[in-house]
């Protein structure tokens, strides 16, 4: 096969072009390093089977040759990041979901949207099937990103009822592990940095908040089979073990040995209270479930993020 993956410079994209390059397949990578970083794809460039282009998939998009497939991982995923660039967020999510759908259909390539958890909000169902709705503020600082990725989910579903488009949706819950950005802002990246750099541990509310974090090699497996055997129903992909995020500071201070002190911040605006997937659908349909347990995927990334050095440690980008 020959694929496409927008947000290829990414932390979920580079590891996918990685899981398909494994594969025997080759792949046209597609980034714009808005929030993705070009030591992501390093590795990759002069790989006979790579191909990058720095485009924005938000403006017209044309790639020459066939493609049997177009993943479109391609937007600002962590809440700072789409407060920071909150209408390249609902561009990507709109315009570049159109052009994406755009390119598949030209090639009668299959489509694959990266999807997320966000669509259901601050759930009022717990866990949350794929059946479930959502509670979603369309005008608060979140709603650039569960909006836009809202509207890329109804597209897609347009393109295949329409155009009888091969589509599949995966709504992807936090996932984390090597090639985050260190400054992203997200919570295990946060968490891990701070305690590396003998900073405060920041813990946003009281900390009771819930989430369910999925190591990336689970998640990228789960993104896999649902590429190659999914059908064209959302899909939940995500590790359904729920940790408070004080429990998951107490991990990271655990196996970093750092003596820092916890700092209480405020809560963001409609930060959710709880976050769990319920897989049935992945583990019925993909026989797919997360193998790796928190304490050991926190171990990896911690590997990581000491790798990268103090002055990748300390940078926003
Ligand atoms: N959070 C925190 N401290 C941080 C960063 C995040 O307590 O330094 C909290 C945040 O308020 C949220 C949870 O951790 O409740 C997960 O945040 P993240 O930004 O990773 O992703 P989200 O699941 O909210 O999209």
């Amino acid at each position: 096969m020959r694929v496409l993956i927008t947000g290829a410079a990414g932390f979920l994209g580079s590891h996918l072009c990685d899981r398909f390059l494994a594969d025997g397949h080759q792949v046209v990578g597609l980034d714009n390093f808005i929030t993705g970083h070009a030591d992501n794809i390093a590795h990759l460039i002069g790989q006979p089977d790579f191909e990058f282009v720095r485009h924005n998939i938000s403006t017209y998009t044309y790639v020459a040759g066939p493609l049997d497939g177009v993943l479109h991982f391609a937007s600002p995923a962590s809440p700072i990041d789409y407060l920071e660039h909150p209408i390249p967020t609902l561009k990507v999510g709109a315009l570049g979901t159109h052009n994406a759908l755009g390119l598949a259909l030209a090639k009668r390539a299959r489509f694959f949207l990266a999807s997320t958890s966000e669509v259901y909000g601050d759930p009022l169902v717990h866990p949350q099937p794929e059946s479930y709705w959502g509670n979603v503020n369309p005008v608060g600082p979140r709603g650039v990103y569960d909006e836009a990725k809202r509207f890329a989910e109804a597209m897609t579903m347009a393109y295949h009822r329409y155009h009888g488009l091969d589509t599949r949706v995966v709504r992807i819950f936090n996932t984390y592990g090597p090639r985050m950005r260190p400054r992203d802002g997200r919570v295990v990246s946060n968490f891990i940095v701070q305690a590396l750099a003998g900073e405060p541990i920041t813990i946003y509310g009281d900390g009771s908040q819930t989430r369910s974090f999925c190591y990336v090699s689970d998640e990228v497996e789960g993104i896999y089979r649902l590429f190659t055997s999914g059908d064209n129903d959302p899909m939940n992909i995500g590790n359904p073990t729920e940790y408070t995020v004080k429990q998951l500071a107490e991990v990271v201070l655990d196996l970093t040995g750092a003596k820092v002190p916890i700092e209480m911040r405020p809560l963001p605006v409609d930060d959710p209270k709880v976050r769990k997937p319920d897989i049935t659908r992945a583990r019925t349909m993909l026989q797919w479930e997360p193998a790796v347990a928190l304490r050991d995927g926190v171990a990896r990334t911690i590997e990581y993020f000491r790798s990268l050095g103090p002055e990748r440690l300390g940078a926003r980008g």
